[in-house]
């Protein structure tokens, strides 16, 4: 059965950085009701919602649902602002107070398992808000990393983290700074059970850190979520293809 529609309205906005917007809104969000993944989210509709149901194919953007409270129907999002490209970005940087947009869901699949000895937890800005969510969920003892990939130190925002969870920020423009791939890769792996949460853009995530902990590291595929949220150079529509191909390359391996 297809996830529900609602309508969201823009209630404020926050600069959270030179390269993220908050989006504060309002809604119905009965839809979230009973739902405890910390990487909830939800699908902007960018067109005529009514086609989803009949087939048609309005232009869809996915993004993380930030706290969501069913009570008080208010949630929020942080876009990355890529530029001038796209839909959603540009969307979000000129988005005032009282704009609606039709989104559908939640989705998501994953919270931090409180029963893991460690947590890995890697990622660019698209994924700050599901790991923020992530960390917020941690119990206060939990042990682990996390690596964050932003632009330049000015990218960077406030993310709690239990003090046993060490917090890594990478910088694209330095030359100094590993890529996140080999940020991963240089962190001493620990004993016990480890539970993964890597996201971020598809060459990286899949192409890279994936097969270095599924297959280097034997990590078990049920205790890594794993996925591209976005792919550079690609729109969201091709950023489909490729995903197509490589399942399908994958599937054939
Ligand atoms: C489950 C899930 C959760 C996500 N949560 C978030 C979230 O909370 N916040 C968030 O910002 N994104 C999130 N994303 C990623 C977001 O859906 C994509 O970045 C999406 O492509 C943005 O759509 P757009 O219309 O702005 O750009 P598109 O039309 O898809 O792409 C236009 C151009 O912009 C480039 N581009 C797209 N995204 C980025 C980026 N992040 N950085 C640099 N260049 C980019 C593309 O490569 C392309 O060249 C999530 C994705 C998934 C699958």
């Amino acid at each position: 059965m297809s996830k529900p529609i609602t309508e969201l309205t823009v209630v404020r906005k926050e600069q959270l950085t030179p390269g993220m917007v908050r989006i504060h809104f309002s809604g119905d969000l009965a839809a979230f009701a009973g739902s405890d993944f910390t990487d909830r989210y939800v699908k902007l509709v960018f067109g005529d919602p009514a086609e989803l149901e009949t087939g048609g194919r309005p232009t869809l953007r996915t993004y993380t649902a930030l706290s969501p409270d069913v009570a008080a129907g208010t949630l929020a999002i942080d876009f990355v602002v890529h530029g001038d490209e796209g839909v959603a970005g540009p969307w979000a940087a000129s988005a005032e107070p009282g704009d609606t947009i039709p989104v559908r869901g939640p989705g998501g699949a994953y919270a931090p398992d409180p029963a893991a000895d460690w947590h890995l937890l890697a990622g660019d800005e698209a994924a700050i808000p599901a790991i923020r969510q992530a960390l917020a969920a941690l119990p206060s003892d939990a042990q682990g990393y996390v690596v964050l990939q932003v632009d330049a130190a000015s990218y960077q925002q406030e993310v709690a983290a239990p003090a046993g969870v060490e917090l890594t920020w990478l910088h694209r423009s330095d030359p100094a700074h590993p890529s996140l791939s080999e940020a991963v890769r240089a962190l001493p792996w620990r004993e016990g059970r480890v539970h993964a949460f890597v996201h971020g853009e598809g060459q990286a995530v899949m192409r890279e850190i994936r097969p270095y902990l599924l297959k280097e590291r034997a990590v078990p595929r049920d205790d890594v979520s794993v996925s591209a949220y976005w792919k550079q150079g690609r729109t969201e529509e091709t950023f489909r293809e490729w995903k197509s191909a490589l399942a399908a390359e994958e599937s054939t391996a």
